[in-house]
C-alpha cells in the first residue's frame, strides 16, 4: 500500500510551495515563507496514526474485574480526521462501547484506538468499521458497539456546502447486533449524550 521509498520533509515543503504558487500567490513573501515547513509539521499530527498500532494500544488488559460483565460505554470522544477523497477535516465525536468477557482494557485505550484510525487519510464508514473490528479482535467480548457523528468539512465549506449537516455511522458486532435490548440500552445512552453537546 505505502509506495517504496517515503519522500522527504524537502519533498513536501516544495509540494506545498508549488500549491501555495498555483492558487495565485507567492510562496517567497514574508508571511508565506515559513508556511511550507508548518504544514509539513501539522500534516504529520494530522497523519500521525499511520506509525501506530491500534491493535497494540490494546493488547494490555486487566482481569480483576470482580465478574463485572456490564455495558462499558465511552462517550463523547472528539476526533479529528481527514476524508480520503478531498483531504479536508472530517470533525465529530465517537461512542464505543463492549460488554467484556473476563478482561477489560484501559479506557484512554479506547480514544487512543479512535485517534490512531482517525489520524489517517478516511471515510467515515470505514473507520467506524475499524474501530469496533479491531477491539472485537483483540479484545474477543461479548459484543462491541461504535457509532459515529462527524462534520464533513469537504461537505459544509466546499462542494454543495451544506453546514449544520453530520454524518452518522455505526456498527454493532455480537451481542449488539444479536440482542435488540442491548442495542436500545447502548442508543439510548448515545443519544441522551448527544443531547448534551
Ligand atoms: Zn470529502
Amino acid at each position: 500500500m505505502k509506495s517504496e521509498k517515503k519522500p522527504t520533509r524537502a519533498d513536501v515543503e516544495a509540494a506545498f510551495k508549488t500549491i501555495i504558487r498555483w492558487s495565485g500567490d507567492d510562496p517567497t513573501r514574508d508571511g508565506l515563507k515559513e508556511t511550507p515547513a508548518r504544514l509539513a509539521r501539522a500534516y504529520e499530527e494530522y497523519f500521525r496514526g499511520y506509525d501506530e498500532d491500534p491493535e497494540a494500544i490494546l493488547k494490555k488488559t486487566f482481569e480483576e474485574i470482580e465478574g463485572y460483565d456490564e455495558m462499558i460505554v465511552l462517550r463523547g470522544i472528539r476526533f479529528e480526521s481527514h476524508c480520503e477523497h478531498h483531504m479536508a477535516p472530517i470533525i465529530g465525536h465517537a461512542w464505543v462501547a463492549y460488554i467484556p468477557r473476563g478482561r477489560v482494557v484501559g479506557i484512554s485505550k479506547l480514544a487512543r484506538v479512535v485517534n490512531a484510525y482517525a489520524k489517517r487519510l478516511q471515510i467515515q464508514e470505514k473507520m467506524t468499521a475499524q474501530i469496533a473490528n479491531t477491539i472485537q479482535q483483540v479484545l474477543e467480548p461479548e459484543g462491541v458497539a461504535v457509532v459515529l457523528k462527524a462534520e464533513h468539512q469537504c461537505m459544509t465549506t466546499r462542494g454543495v456546502h451544506k453546514p449544520g449537516t453530520d454524518l452518522v455511522t455505526s456498527r454493532m458486532l455480537g451481542v449488539f447486533r444479536d440482542n435488540p435490548i442491548t442495542r436500545q440500552e447502548f442508543l439510548a445512552i448515545v443519544t441522551e449524550d448527544q443531547k448534551s453537546r
